[in-house]
């Protein structure tokens, strides 16, 4: 009898033992092979069979388990185990669930190391590095998913020349299309940037073509490369390209460039001799900036298909790009967060593009940066990782400083652009219209009778941050967030952007019953409505998250600014991520001041990132570009810094000021977080978590102090901060804390978490 140690997503962190009955395994195997076998059509294998009998071959494999009076799927991470319980005692393993690891030993070595690192269940960190089809409870096997691709090739049933002519007469476009497509099948993918949905229908509908659906065979693509025209690089970017191609085996490099300073360009080009040797790269981009665009860029660059994964797809979709990088049968794969953990077959590099972005930090349950995984398995796959922003991270900053990563510095705009003109306009005393400076109007009506674009930045959604009773004072508050409700009035609702709860917008106070409720502050509805009507012969678009919701929507409204069908852009953080708009000439930042006065040490480099990439979209071509930021402090020296010196002097002088002050990057900090209904538990807890710290010589206890959301659906919120000049020190700590802290019975009334290197305070 075989006794196994299977991993199960609980938040306990031991594993637990199992007994397999030879008879499953056996079962399981066949019933596998014979699914396998309709799945690929081919004849199963006896070599498989023998290998499903070998042990060692159900480490990182999924079974079915009984775990109380549930069933769940665990993930096998010792075989062969002498148990401390009589075999007996042990429950029976139900079914294997896969007849080869979903879970290679890399990926198992690397969820041990977090579960250490985070200090978070193994179970857990387990599952969430497998797609989420594959964590589900389902009995039936996953099938190989079939990887197919859309064509586009004549009608099997061919015309005749005069009869396609004359069907054809009338339209040129769906002529053009036909006559590329006579040369040879086209993916229907590259067609579709080329010709309009439209034109391809058309053809379609006239019998003249058709659609097929071929199935890819594993490494396929490297058959289909092919390069397509391509910029001279620049002397700095020609720098770059041959240092990143001379890296051999694992080497972390930051690339320093400017906005515009074309490190995709870069990217592009290092990535080339990879793909023409089989390797597969994968690419990291934050959360926002996955567009169309972006992978149509690589695609029409290498002719390929990329595989891309982020949080619109379903489950299947998901999984099936997961299967064809581990599979090897995609060249490059490109993928918001989680997708660090995508197994590839050949791994040759991993990129991390915009890497100082917040959203590569999960900010809940297994609290992971992807940055951080990305340094780990590179140098578990021994290849290089690529680094790359223009507003780099403070901590990736420091490590190039300190020469444990190569740096590249792009100092200059690719092409014939040149960097925007950064401007403060001092706005005390100035008459203001919807919170923009008449002096600043003035400059838009220029830009705008020029047939530019400008783009007007403010960091609130909603019509107005407050609403407020003008006869008693009374604000309009969540009751369970303690936090002023914001103002929809598209929506015609209130909204609290904590907890998401939505109230229908009232007609009189709610506290003295008058009528005369005014709206306190300027958000981006109120800001497009009322330059719509300060500019009514140019169209506004609003980029916010309310707008960009739903699939595709935020690709449209980027191509449709493209197209210049909108010249003035309102909108928040989302208008900085990286999206190049040729057009736009003037960008008007609003509203910014309160972060010069925030209680976080990351504000100003936050803010800093903020403006720099802002100001960043404006005259990203061969027109001149500026960047004009309204402020109540012009002299504060944060904004003069930045303004006078850019971004890379400021982000040394930030540096200084950490290390002077003791904190990260220079130092190390982890942070636990309690939530309860009661504050006194959430403060209590943190207490006797402080005191189980204080005992430990090398690690210095800040708080418990309220998180800057100290109330969030009813919860209050706290935090403590324990910090050590040695991360190794402090990981040590936290372990044997964590110990005491999980045996606390306070500890199972509060909500509490650690988050290793914490980056966000809310
Ligand atoms: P980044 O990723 O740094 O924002 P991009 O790679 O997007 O920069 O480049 C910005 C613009 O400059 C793009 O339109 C790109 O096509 C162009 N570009 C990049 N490198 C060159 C080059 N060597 N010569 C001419 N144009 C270039
Ligand atoms: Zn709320």
């Amino acid at each position: 009898m075989q006794v196994i140690q299977v991993a199960i997503a609980v938040p306990m962190s031991q594993l637990f033992d199992y007994k397999i009955d030879n008879a499953i395994a056996t079962d399981s195997a066949m019933i596998e092979l014979s699914q396998t076998e309709l799945a690929s059509g081919e004849a199963a294998s006896t070599a498989s069979v023998v290998a499903r009998s070998d042990n060692n071959e159900l480490l990182g494999c999924r079974v079915l388990v009984p775990f109380g009076p549930r069933k769940c799927v665990g993930i096998v991470l010792r075989v062969d185990v002498e148990s401390d319980y009589a075999i007996s005692k042990l429950k029976s393993v139900i079914e294997i669930l896969d007849s080869s690891p979903v879970c290679s030993e890399q990926m198992l070595t690397l969820g041990q190391w977090m579960s250490e690192y985070y200090h978070y269940p193994i179970g857990e960190v387990l599952h969430t590095l497998l797609p989420a089809a594959l964590r589900k409870q389902q009995s039936g096997k996953t099938k190989a998913a079939v990887a197919t691709q859309s064509y586009l090739q004549l009608h099997a049933a061919t015309k005749a020349h005069s009869e396609v002519d004359e069907l054809l007469a009338r339209s040129v476009k769906q002529f053009d299309l036909y006559c590329l497509l006579e040369k040879s099948a086209q993916r229907l993918s590259s067609i579709k940037q080329q010709f309009s949905a439209a034109i391809i229908k058309g053809l379609i509908d006239k019998l003249l073509i058709e659609k097929v659906d071929v199935v890819e065979k594993p490494d396929e693509w490297t058959a289909q490369l092919s390069i397509s025209e391509k910029p001279l690089p620049n002397v700095e970017q020609a720098m770059a390209i041959s240092t990143i191609n001379l890296a051999n085996g694992f080497d972390t490099m930051l690339i320093e460039g400017v906005t515009g300073s074309g490190k995709t360009e870069v990217y592009l080009q290092i990535i080339e001799p990879l793909l023409a040797a089989g390797k597969q790269v994968l690419i990291l981009v934050p959360e926002i900036g996955l567009t169309p665009q972006t992978v149509g860029r690589f695609e029409k660059r290498f002719g390929i298909r990329v595989g891309t994964l982020h949080s619109n797809l379903n489950d299947t979709e998901r999984l099936q790009v997961w299967q064809q990088a581990k599979d090897g049968s995609l060249g490059i794969i490109i993928g918001t967060r989680s997708s660090i953990f995508t197994e590839m077959k050949n791994p040759g590099m991993i990129i991390v593009d915009e890497e100082h972005d917040e959203s590569f930090k999960q900010q809940d349950n297994l609290k992971y940066h992807a940055r951080d995984i990305a340094v780990y398995r590179a140098r578990q796959l021994n290849i290089p990782l690529v680094l790359g922003s223009a507003t780099p991270s403070l901590e990736s900053l420091h490590n190039a400083l300190e020469k444990k990563y190569r740096h590249i510095l792009l100092p200059n705009r690719a092409g014939s652009a040149a960097m925007p003109a950064q401007r403060l306009m001092n706005i005390k005393g100035q008459p203001m219209q919807y919170g923009i400076a008449q002096g600043m109007l003035d400059k838009m009506q220029i830009q705008l009778d020029a047939g530019n674009q400008v783009m007007v930045f403010v960091n609130r959604r909603g019509y107005a941050p407050a609403l407020l009773c003008h006869q008693c004072g009374h604000v309009e508050n969540c009751a369970r967030c303690d936090n002023p409700m914001t103002v929809h009035k598209s929506a015609n609702n209130l909204q609290c952007h904590r907890c998401a709860d939505i109230r229908h917008l009232p007609k009189v106070c709610a506290e003295c019953g008058h009528n005369e409720l005014d709206t306190f502050g300027v958000g981006t509805e109120q800001l497009q409505q009322g330059l719509e009507s300060l500019f009514p012969d140019y169209a506004t678009v609003r980029v916010d998250s309310d707008t960009v919701r739903g699939k595709g929507k935020l690709s449209k409204l980027l191509q449709e600014i493209n197209q210049k069908k909108y010249q003035i852009l309102v909108g928040t953080q989302i208008l900085s991520k990286g999206h190049h708009f040729p057009d736009v000439t003037l960008v008007l930042i609003l509203n910014v001041d309160s972060a010069l006065f925030s209680a976080d040490f990351r504000a100003p480099e936050k803010l800093a990132q903020l403006i720099t990439q802002l100001s960043g979209r404006a005259g990203r071509s061969d027109k001149a570009g500026e960047m004009w930021l309204q402020t109540h402090c012009p002299e504060h020296p944060l904004l003069q810094d930045l303004i006078n010196n850019g971004f890379s002097d400021f982000a040394r002088y930030a540096l200084l000021e950490r290390k002077h002050a003791a904190l990260p990057p220079h130092e190390h900090q982890i942070c636990i977080r309690s939530e309860s209904h009661h504050k006194h538990l959430s403060v209590h807890f943190l207490q006797l978590c402080a005191q189980i710290f204080t005992q430990f010589k090398h690690a210095k206890v800040l708080g418990p102090f309220p998180a800057f959301i100290e109330k969030k659906q009813g919860r209050y919120r706290n935090l403590l901060i324990i910090q050590s000049a040695s991360r190794k020190y402090l990981q040590q700590v936290t372990e044997q804390a964590n110990k005491a802290l999980s045996e606390m019975p306070v500890s199972k009334q509060v909500r509490w978490s650690i988050d290793v290197s914490p980056i966000d305070f809310s």
